[in-house]
């Protein structure tokens, strides 16, 4: 059954008006309750979606614009374009199709022509047209024969005293805002009710921003930038916001990072003793050299620890760059001046797998490593515990486990961070309560363009691992598409033979389709026909993908790896494939972090085309590691040339750095920082802000107002404090 969306009885209300009351009695921060129509029912729908003050509603940004404010005469109705008509309706039937559909047909007529609307099984629908009455109908255009049809058409009724004269609303004739689809909302009440937030708070918005600052940027003052947001005039009208608005965001973001950073610099924290035998020691048994890029870190958190404000670093560099040496520096400089280290990893092989190294790079300078994850059990737990307390264990790795309240430390002088977009500010915080300002190394192999480090790990020192370790190699990387995936069962067969071992990694995990698409509410019948009839994806599920593959390499010992399985039953899976117990490991994106097995040669990526860029570079960098060539091949069939230009991107760029400025510029920020994942606080205009000179910009004017104004506290900035305050509190508080 097509559903419609749409049932608006009260299509002609003019907009919502809102209680008379005294303009001081609003504010930003009244609730959205407080709007007329907003009822309990209706706002536990806001609530769902955030919006629980009228300033959540003001902030609530439309995705897009339509452009409605041209009636066109029906014969100028374009097929497959939307358009706006208006006419007067000339017959109204309601009809049983063959295929037991109930259609109701609305024919709208004007001097030029006839169109003929049309809603499927939503019979009671035909009580609200009448032949004579005026309607405006928007939507896209069909044209079927001679006939000209809009299926499931947006429609408002003009009314009697308006007939034949100007009409405009909300929704028609004008540009229309369209908002991030959301169930139990439709755009329609979206734009009632952020008109109405508009108009409420009309004569209560003070401009946060000093007017210096907005004149010297030619900046839109808050009123209109807010008004044109939502309801521009006209298309060009939205760019000028939009810039207003992002300035602010990045201009709030900049000062909170600044004056987190000034009060973490003013903390009291540890002075490690930095030279001294045990390091020394440490040193002469690696069994390599180092590489320039490992020493030239080691130099800077060397200097950082040795101060007596607490470090804030972000290592950065690619997958098997030899991070973990640098971080194993760290912790033996900390064990040197008798404090312990506490290494945070996202998953449990991952923290498995750095215990493991790194008790064999501690152990010989005889520092201890402990390894903490949610399957130790009493009474191993109840000894760690003791050990952590008396400080006898001086290293300990631990999954998320590590920051139970159970977890104490002697002295806690290093919390390293592996991975951190996966972590958020709120477990970084609790790592670090658990010392007395340790110092803080946060690892992460997901490079980030330099524009973004700068504006977003505002308050970190940053170090790079640019170089890799002689001797290893650079996965070549080849992109088929799927009617050539016999000649990759071939070479993968021929690299197993030849005793290499093989990853195959598969976007999902089976059971129900991605949810990619976020939907559009305004036609949510046309959307799902579209959907019907678009070309079946062929989507590879890992469950699909192992049984295949089971079957292609028969010869061979095959693997499966995912994230719904259990922790101990991946450690065993991945142990395995460790030993070489099993050949080919076919899994899911869970391998993207940190796994390191030598003897793998392959990597096939199945679906290419639904990763990310930054994703498939991630995932490549699993093979490569050891001394033989390695080959990643990339099937996929993409369909737009964006996807054609990300896979080109892959086979021709190897540089992370480069990727990552190319996902940036393809993808945009939310994709490359994972935005849940990122650990960063909700940027809802980072998109914008990498379009144009904002980063930059806001970074410098925060700069020259907190070197003035390092609290923010001279009576004019009051209102700009507050919004600070209020868009990044933890940055705020928790510094
Ligand atoms: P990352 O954590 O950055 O992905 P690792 O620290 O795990 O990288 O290092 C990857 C591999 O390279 C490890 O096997 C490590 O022992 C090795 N390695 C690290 N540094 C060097 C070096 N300077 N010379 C040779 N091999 C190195
Ligand atoms: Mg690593």
């Amino acid at each position: 059954m097509i559903r419609i969306g749409q049932k608006h009885v009260k299509m002609n209300s003019p907009v919502k008006t809102t209680r008379a009351v005294s303009p001081t009695a609003v504010s930003l921060d009244t609730p959205v309750q407080y709007l007329k129509g907003v009822g309990p029912r209706r706002n536990s729908f806001y609530d769902r979606l955030g919006l629980k003050t009228l300033r959540d509603l003001l902030y609530h940004f439309p995705r897009r614009h339509e452009d409605r404010r041209a009636f066109l005469s029906i014969s100028q109705l374009e097929p497959g374009q939307k358009g706006t008509a208006r006419g007067v309706i000339s017959s109204v039937s309601l009809f049983r199709a063959k295929t037991g559909t109930l259609i109701l047909q609305v024919s709208v007529r004007d001097s030029t022509g006839l169109v003929t609307a049309l809603w499927f099984n939503q019979p009671y629908m035909r009580k609200w047209f009448s032949v004579g009455q005026e309607i405006i109908l928007y939507g896209a255009v069909d044209r079927i024969g001679r006939k000209v049809q809009m299926t499931v058409p947006e429609f408002e009724f003009i009314p009697k005293e308006a007939a034949g004269a100007e009409h405009k609303t909300l929704h028609m004739g004008r540009m229309v805002p369209v908002y991030p689809a959301t169930s139990g909302l439709h755009q329609r009440e979206l734009r009632e009710t952020a008109a109405a937030a508009l108009k409420t708070l009309w004569n209560s918005l003070p401009d946060p921003l000093p007017e210096e600052i907005r004149q010297r940027h030619g900046l839109l003052d808050f009123k209109t930038a807010m008004t044109r947001i939502h309801f521009p005039p006209a298309p060009e009208a939205v760019a000028g916001a939009k810039d207003r608005v992002t300035f602010d965001e990045m201009f709030c973001f900049q000062l909170a990072l600044g004056m987190r950073r000034k009060k973490m610099q003013a903390r009291p924290g540890i002075a490690h003793e930095v030279a001294g035998d045990l390091v020394e020691r440490w040193k002469k048994r690696l069994p390599f050299t180092l590489t320039a890029g490992q020493e030239k870190a080691m130099k800077e958190i060397a200097a950082d620890m040795a101060a007596p404000s607490p470090m804030h670093r972000l290592l950065q560099g690619e997958v098997g760059s030899g991070k973990t040496v640098v971080a194993a520096y760290a912790m033996a400089v900390a064990a040197q001046s008798g404090s312990q280290s506490v290494v945070l990893a996202p998953t449990e092989v991952l923290a498995r797998q750095h215990a493991l190294t790194l008790s064999q790079m501690l152990s010989p300078a005889d520092i201890s490593v402990g390894l903490l994850t949610s399957s130790l059990e009493e009474p191993a737990r109840r000894q760690m515990a003791r050990d952590l307390a008396e400080g006898k264990l001086q290293v300990l790795v631990g999954t998320h486990a590590a920051l139970e309240p159970w977890v104490r430390f002697s002295k806690l002088g290093l919390a390293v961070i592996d991975e951190q977009q996966k972590f958020g500010v709120d477990q970084r915080n609790a790592l670090i309560s658990k010392g007395n300002n340790p110092d803080l190394l946060i690892l992460t192999a997901t490079p980030i363009p330099r524009t973004l480090s700068l504006t977003l790990y505002g308050e970190m020192a940053v170090s790079t691992l640019v170089e890799r370790p002689a001797g290893r190699q650079t996965a070549r990387t080849l992109w088929m598409d799927s009617t050539r995936r016999e000649e990759v069962f071939t070479f993968v067969k021929s690299e197993l033979a030849a005793g290499r071992q093989a990853y195959v990694v598969c976007p999902r995990i089976g059971g129900d389709g991605s949810k990619d698409q976020p939907g559009e509410d305004l036609f949510p019948s046309i959307q799902s026909a579209v959907e019907k009839v678009r070309a079946p994806v062929r989507t590879v599920s890992v469950l699909q993908m192992f049984a295949e593959y089971q079957h292609l390499f028969s010869g061979y010992r095959v693997g499966l790896l995912h994230g719904r399985m259990k922790a101990d039953e991946q450690k065993k899976v991945f142990a395995a494939f460790k030993q070489k117990e099993i050949h080919l490991l076919v899994a899911t994106q869970v391998i993207e972090v940190g796994v390191d097995v030598a003897n793998a040669t392959v990597m096939v990526i199945e679906g290419a085309e639904r990763f990310g860029l930054s994703q498939l570079h991630q995932l490549r960098g699993r093979v490569g590691r050891g001394e033989h060539e390695s080959t990643c091949i990339l099937i996929a069939d993409p369909k737009d040339p964006a996807g054609m230009e990300r896979l080109q991107t892959m086979v021709q760029v190897a540089d992370g750095f480069r990727i990552a400025e190319e996902d940036l510029r393809l993808r945009g920020p939310g994709e490359l920082l994972g935005k849940r994942q990122s650990g960063l606080p909700d940027l809802k205009c980072l998109e914008w802000a990498v379009q144009g000179p904002w980063l930059e910009l806001a970074r410098k004017e925060a700069e020259t107002m907190l070197a003035a104004e390092p609290e923010l506290d001279a009576p004019a900035l009051a209102p700009l404090k507050r919004e600070v305050k209020l868009r990044f509190p933890q940055l705020i508080e928790t510094a």
